[in-house]
C-alpha cells in the first residue's frame, strides 16, 4: 500500500519534533509521501526536504494557514507550492505578527485571572517564530494550573475562557490567492471541525471554489471518520480533489499517529496524483 500523509506539524509551529526528526519518524512508519504543514510558517521545509531526500520519501511543501471566514477560524492547507514566492512569504509573515499581538491579549486575559507572565512563559515554549495556544497550554501545565494539555484548553484556551481572544486571521480570498500565486493547491483542512451545518457548508465550499480552492481533506486524524461520506459528497459536488492527513503534532500530543488512517472513497480523485515534482 502507498501511504500518504499530507498534514503534519513540527516544532516550527506547535508540534514537538524537529522537522528532520519528523521525517525520520515518518520513514519508520513506512510513509511514502509526506507534507510538512506547520501553522503559518514554512521555515521547516528545507530541513524536512533534505531528510526526506536522504531517506527516499516523497516530500511535499506544505503550510496550514489560519483564515477567518464569517467570524469562524478555518484552517487551510497549501500544498506543493514554491516556498520562495514572496507573496506567500509576506502573507505568512503578517499572520505571525498577528499571532504576537494575539498572544499579548491572551496573556492579558490570563493576568486578569491571576496568572502572571504568560506571554514570556508561552514564548519560552515556542521553538521558532510561531506562538500559539499550545505554547500557553504548555506554560500553564508547567506552572501547575492544569494537569494536562487537554484540560488546560477546556479551562483556559477555548471560546469564552480567560485565555481566549477573538482574532482576525487572513481572509479566505487572500489565503487561496497566496497559495495559487505560489503554484500550489489550496485544501480545506479537517472540514468536520467547523460546525457550519447543512446551509453554511455549501456556501463556504462555493466561495472557496470561486476563489480557486482545489481540495478538501476528506480523511483527517483530527475529525471523526464517520464524516467521510458527508465530505466526499461535497468533493464530488464541487469537483474538489480529496486529501488525507493525520494532523500529527508529535509524540504524546496527537490524537492520531503518522501514517494511514483510512482510504479515500473510490469516487474521489486523490490530490497527490497532481503532484508532479515530488522530490
Ligand atoms: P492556535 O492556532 O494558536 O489558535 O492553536 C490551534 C492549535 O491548538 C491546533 O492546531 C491544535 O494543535 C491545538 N488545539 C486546539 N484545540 C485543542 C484542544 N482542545 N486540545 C489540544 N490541542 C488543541
Ligand atoms: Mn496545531
Ligand atoms: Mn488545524
Ligand atoms: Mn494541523
Amino acid at each position: 500500500m502507498y501511504i500518504v500523509d499530507l498534514h503534519s506539524h513540527s516544532n516550527v509551529s506547535d508540534g514537538n519534533l524537529n522537522p528532520d526528526d519528523l521525517i525520520s519518524y515518518a520513514a519508520e512508519k513506512n510513509v511514502d509521501m509526506i507534507a510538512l504543514t506547520d501553522h503559518d510558517d514554512i521555515s521547516g521545509l528545507d530541513l524536512a526536504r533534505k531528510k526526506a531526500e536522504e531517506l527516499g520519501i516523497s516530500f511535499i511543501n506544505g503550510v496550514e494557514i489560519s483564515v477567518t471566514w464569517r467570524s469562524r477560524t478555518i484552517h487551510m492547507l497549501g500544498l506543493n507550492f514554491d516556498p520562495n514566492n514572496q507573496n506567500l512569504i509576506k502573507g505568512l509573515e503578517r499572520i505571525r505578527e498577528g499571532r504576537i499581538e494575539r498572544a499579548k491579549k491572551i496573556a492579558y486575559g490570563l493576568a486578569m485571572v491571576g496568572i502572571p507572565n504568560a506571554f514570556e512563559g508561552a514564548k519560552s515554549f515556542a521553538s521558532h517564530q510561531v506562538i500559539g495556544r499550545i505554547h500557553f497550554a504548555h506554560y500553564l501545565v508547567s506552572k501547575g494550573y492544569s494537569k494536562n494539555i487537554k484540560s488546560v484548553f477546556n479551562k483556559f484556551m477555548t471560546k469564552g475562557k480567560p485565555g481566549y481572544v477573538e482574532h482576525q486571521w487572513a481572509s479566505l480570498e487572500d489565503a487561496v490567492g497566496w497559495i495559487k500565486n505560489a503554484g500550489g493547491i489550496a485544501v480545506i483542512a479537517h472540514p468536520g471541525r467547523y460546525d457550519m451545518g447543512k446551509k453554511l457548508y455549501p456556501q463556504f465550499f462555493q466561495e472557496f471554489k470561486n476563489f480557486g480552492g482545489g481540495g478538501i481533506e476528506i480523511i483527517s486524524g483530527s475529525q471523526s471518520l464517520n464524516q467521510i461520506d458527508y465530505f466526499a459528497d461535497f468533493a464530488q459536488q464541487f469537483d474538489f480533489f480529496g486529501s488525507i492527513g493525520s494532523d500529527f503534532h508529535g509524540h504524546g500530543v496527537s490524537h492520531r499517529d503518522l501514517g494511514p488512517l483510512h482510504k479515500l472513497p473510490e469516487k474521489i480523485k486523490p490530490i497527490w496524483n497532481q503532484f508532479t515534482q515530488t522530490s
